[in-house]
């Protein structure tokens, strides 16, 4: 390519603050932003797009200049005035020697007048219109005609307030000047791009001469190809971003497998040949275990019985049955004389899990002397204070409990194994307060005494090695392949896909709001057959902003209409006894109906429950629907969800809002539901609590860019073995501190 086109660009011509500041300068605003937009280092600025381009590097003659055209003209003025009438505006007239233009201005100051004064050449830039009474521009950019034109299109960067566009392109122009963009993919590697230069060639470009032309295009460029990212130069760019998530998640993936973690085996079983915990917990329990669920226990206990910290995710839709595959691992650690803690989102959800591992593992525990823990926010202070000491002695041989589980007063005397439930609720820096868990005290060494591990396991403990617990991560919100290829490159998927037999599929209607007097009558029929239902409201107070229903007036309605049924309430606001109260109801059977706001959402297991209705489902996330519809048809009972949805004023859903309902009616399948979610809202939503933080690709795209990432799967364990430098090189530069958040 020619030098001259890569050289970088004259600066903006128009003026603006000085960049980069002197040390202990106080920042500026514009400073300030930056710094919001995260763009701290020159490298961030070096990539940090445009998201269109200008055209500046031409003068169009007026004559040529048609309506609606974007045009830079340049011209003298004629004329320049203030008109009072119909408001006060700045009414200028210029003439190029082919045609004449008048600009308009609603805002300006007296400098405008004076730069604009008769006679003064100017170069103007704006959008055309060409009305029968001649041509006109509205508030165009002006400066003194003269100097060069720029050789390359002008940027148009994303930014923020307090962040003007000429203070930006100069910081970016500057960024580039001084940033290392030496390559850093490996001699010979180079990506499947369809051409590797625009001019057809087979000579890749080189990181520099990509950034540099996508800041700074010729105008000779097909626009079109920048605006949708399939020009070489993009291609390559995705290449590498895609590399750099690649190369962190396999390099994480070996950090863990660094590490050191207890072998959790069954023990041989102490006087007289009894059964092992797990056996004797398969032994009481009132099913089977299903094919899937058999096979994704023999999967944790293969990773357990490792010196290497397990990093398993077991996805499964809704009611597959997850719980007693973490009750089975729980006790595989206890059995090994290890701790285990099982952290659950919502109070509700925590408290339900742990009345039923209590009736599971208590009988089994208490021959031993240990039991199962406690622990929540709402909790008394006493309550709290014991069960954080039966937590330190090791008596609770599993703590159940929210987020409290991680605090800092809980220390467990061995933390062998650490469960999380619908783990996509809890944010990045939960999960690994959870990893950090593992007492001090046995990450010095094996546990001492009968429970300590015998075999390879007893000598894999190096001094030195950082030990963490087992991690099991469970979820009914299934991951994509593609993002789990590409977001959980270091994580093991184990996938309950088979439902417990006896199930009958749940019927899923679409009903418009004007038929709720229907639907309460149905109501009114399952309570009479002995079923139970529920309500979702999806806000609990009056909002004026969203007229949306409200869970308290909608009680009071129903228990109006539905005499002799218990009508119980349940919202996000309510105290935790009082929630718990309701729920206590709700899953004994004395209540019919439970009205309630989204706290039922996750893992509330009423299996008696047979109808579900969600009013304003149209204000709902696929993935979130798919959820609530999950809490009914957890029996053998035939079982209906009733998706009420308001058209509003419009008296039309919206597209993707009809999209979603569709798809809900459509399918069952929560891995085809999610595999639609992703479509319709694409993976930045999707992956929710790893959003805040983690780096989300920004110029790849996962659903069309296969080849590029296929390739960047494939590299990035070699780049690591074999050009270890440039891999961190790589990671650093597009990365830099953010790839912590990667690990979790
Ligand atoms: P989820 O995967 O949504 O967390 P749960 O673990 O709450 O599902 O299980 C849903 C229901 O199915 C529970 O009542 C549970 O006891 C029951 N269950 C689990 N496994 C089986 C099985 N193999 N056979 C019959 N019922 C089962
Ligand atoms: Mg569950």
């Amino acid at each position: 390519m020619h030098g001259s086109l890569f050289a970088v660009p004259r600066s903006d011509p128009s003026p603006a603050p000085k960049p980069a500041p002197a040390a202990k300068a106080a920042p500026s605003a514009a400073q300030k932003a930056l710094q919001k937009l995260g763009l701290t280092r020159d490298i961030d600025l070096a990539l940090h797009l445009p998201l269109r381009y200008e055209d500046e590097t031409r003068i169009t003659p007026l004559a040529n200049a048609r309506d609606g055209d974007t045009v830079q003209i340049e011209a003298t003025v004629t004329a320049c005035e203030v008109q009072l009438r119909p408001r006060r505006q700045l009414r200028v007239e210029v003439d190029d020697g082919t045609g004449t233009c008048e600009l308009r201005f609603f805002s300006f100051y007296p400098s405008h007048q004076k730069t604009m004064a008769v006679g003064a050449r100017l170069r103007i830039r704006g959008e055309v219109k060409g009305g029968f009474w001649g041509r006109q521009m509205l508030h165009p950019a002006f400066r003194v005609a003269g100097g060069e034109l720029p050789q390359a299109l002008t940027p148009v960067y994303p930014t923020v307030a307090g962040l003007p566009q000429p203070y930006l392109r100069r910081a970016v122009v500057s960024a580039l000047q001084r940033v290392d963009l030496s390559d850093t993919l490996p001699p010979g590697e180079e990506p499947p791009l369809q051409f590797w230069s625009p001019n057809g060639g087979r000579r890749l470009w080189g990181l520099r001469e990509t950034l540099t032309f996508l800041h700074h295009p010729t105008p000779d460029v097909a626009l079109a190809t920048l605006e949708d990212h399939s020009h070489p130069a993009w291609q390559r760019l995705k290449a590498e971003e895609l590399l750099a998530q690649q190369l962190s998640q396999h390099q994480s993936k070996r950090e863990r497998d660094r590490l050191r973690a207890p072998a959790l085996r069954p023990a041989p079983q102490p006087s007289g040949g009894g059964l092992a915990l797990h056996e004797q917990l398969l032994a009481a329990l009132p099913f089977q275990l299903t094919g899937a669920q058999r096979r994704v226990c023999e999967e944790i206990a293969a990773d357990l019985a490792r010196t290497v910290p397990m990093h398993r995710l077991l996805q499964g839709d809704v009611g597959s049955g997850k719980t007693i595959v973490a009750a089975l691992s729980a006790v595989i650690a206890i059995d090994a004389g290890w701790q285990c803690a099982l952290m659950a989102p919502t109070e509700i959800l925590a408290e339900q899990h742990f009345r039923k591992l209590v009736g599971w593992l208590e009988p089994l525990l208490a021959p031993l002397g240990r039991r199962v823990a406690w622990l929540a926010g709402a909790q008394k202070k006493k309550e709290r204070a014991a069960m954080l000491a039966l937590v330190e002695s090791g008596e609770a041989a599993l703590v159940v409990g929210t987020h409290a589980v991680i605090q800092e007063q809980v220390q467990f005397q061995r933390l062998g194994l650490a469960v999380i439930d619908e783990q996509h609720r809890f944010g990045v820096a939960q999960r690994l307060a959870l990893r950090q868990k593992l007492a001090p005290g046995s990450a010095a060494g094996p546990p001492q005494g009968d429970a300590a591990p015998s075999g390879d396991g007893g000598k894999a403990w190096g001094p030195s090695a950082p030990m963490e617990p087992h991690m099991l991560m469970m979820s009914a919100t299934p991951i994509p392949r593609t993002l789990a290829m590409s977001y959980y490159a270091d994580l093991d998927v184990s996938t309950i896909d088979e439902l417990p037999p006896g199930r009958t599929p749940i019927v899923t209607k679409l009903i418009a709001d004007s038929r709720k007097d229907e639907v309460i009558e149905r109501i009114g029929a399952q309570v009479a057959a002995g079923r139970q239902v529920y309500w979702v409201c999806p806000l609990i107070e009056e909002s004026e902003a969203l007229d949306l229903s409200n869970a308290t007036a909608t009680h009071l309605d129903l228990s109006e209409a539905l005499p002799g049924v218990v009508v119980g309430l349940l919202h996000s606001r309510m105290p935790q006894a009082e929630k718990k109260a309701v729920m206590d109801l709700f899953t004994s059977g004395a209540m019919g109906v439970l009205v309630s706001t989204t706290v039922i959402e996750v893992g509330v297991d009423v299996p008696n429950a047979s109808l579900m209705v969600i009013e304003h489902a149209e204000r709902f996330g696929l993935s979130q629907l798919h959820q609530l519809r999950g809490r009914v048809g957890r029996g053998a009972v035939a079982s209906a969800c009733v998706l009420l949805y308001s058209t509003g004023d419009s008296g039309r859903l919206g597209e993707t809002a009809r999209d979603r309902l569709r798809a809900m009616a459509e399918t069952n399948d929560g891995f085809e539901i999610a595999r639609r979610d992703l479509e319709i809202r694409g993976p930045g939503e999707f992956l929710g609590a790893r959003q805040s933080g983690a780096p989300l690709l920004r110029f790849a795209d996962l659903n069309t860019d296969t080849a590029l990432l296929d390739w960047a799967r494939e590299l990035a364990p070699q780049m690591l073995d074999r050009h270890p430098r440039l891999a961190q090189q790589h990671i650093a530069r597009w990365l830099g501190g953010k790839s912590d958040y990667l690990k979790a």
